[in-house]
């Protein structure tokens, strides 16, 4: 049997966990060879293991190690097909501009927007060379509105994240090259478990917002990111894609 992304070449950043992990499991069913990278050598190598891809650890703030892995990718597989630029974080010090220092601030800028820039860059010259692939980025609801329970950085970041996959999204339009921004709504992963775990009223704040009363699950960002990955969204480019249980369209929900 055919999968939807049969024999394409899938780069997955932040694939040890959550929405990454659960996407190295999707498109793997699909078909993908799977290039899986993280910090975490561990939990990477083994899920890298689980889907006969391979694993190469990775920080994506590091501009070497980033051109290393999408040239592992390429060398390996013969091509760069998909790249889901998704390795994020989301610090307890990155809190109000009042109490964020500068250190925090540049530290979320580095992880979640910078990286973002480094893959492109790494992914984007095989892409145009092929005269096909698909670039996604994860950014968040957060780039398109405002929370009053802030994060500053992390929320700025996603923004730059939008606003730049938005960018590469029109200039490579003729290239046969789309560059699609992944806007999660609040998703059940360790990341958001966390973060929760140490405000609950913060947690029980967010979900008041989401319509459909829940959190997200990875599984869900999954099948999206399948979609952006595969021809059959072969007219989306530069899209603000939200998958976000109806969050960004609300202005209140249902009791
Ligand atoms: P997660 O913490 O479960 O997974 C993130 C992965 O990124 C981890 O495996 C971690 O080891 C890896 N990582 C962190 N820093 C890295 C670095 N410097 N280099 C390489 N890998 C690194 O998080 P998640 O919830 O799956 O988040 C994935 C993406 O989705 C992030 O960009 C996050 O901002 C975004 N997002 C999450 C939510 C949510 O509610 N969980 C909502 C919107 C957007």
């Amino acid at each position: 049997m055919t999968g939807r992304v049969q024999d394409r070449t899938a780069v997955i950043t932040g694939g040890a966990s959550g929405i990454g992990l659960a996407t190295v499991r999707r498109l793997a069913q699909e078909g993908a060879h799977i290039v899986l990278a993280d910090v975490d050598e561990q939990a990477g190598k083994q899920v890298a293991d689980s889907v006969g891809g391979i694993f190469v650890r990775t920080d994506v703030t590091d501009k070497e190690q980033v051109d290393e892995l999408f040239r592992i990718a390429k060398d390996t597989y013969g091509s760069v097909d998909i790249a889901f630029n998704n390795a994020g974080i989301s610090p307890p010090e990155d809190d109000s501009i009042l109490d964020t220092d500068l250190d925090a601030w540049r530290r979320v800028q580095e992880v979640n927007l910078t990286s973002v820039y480094l893959c492109c860059k790494a992914a984007l010259p095989s892409m145009l060379e092929q005269g096909r692939g698909s670039i996604i980025n994860t950014a968040s609801f957060v780039a398109v509105m405002g929370a009053a329970t802030s994060q500053i950085s992390y929320s700025a970041s996603k923004g730059g994240v939008l606003s730049m996959s938005r960018e590469l999204g029109v200039q490579f339009a003729r290239q046969g090259v789309r560059v699609n921004a992944l806007c999660p709504g609040p998703v059940n992963t360790p990341l958001l478990q966390e973060l929760f775990a140490k405000d609950p009223e913060k947690a029980q704040r967010r979900l008041v917002h989401v319509p459909m009363g829940r959190f997200g699950e990875p599984e869900e960002m999954a099948n999206a990111v399948l979609f952006l990955a595969s021809d059959e969204s072969s007219f989306i480019t530069a899209s603000t894609f939200l998958v976000d249980g109806g969050i960004s369209g609300a202005y209140v929900t249902p009791l």
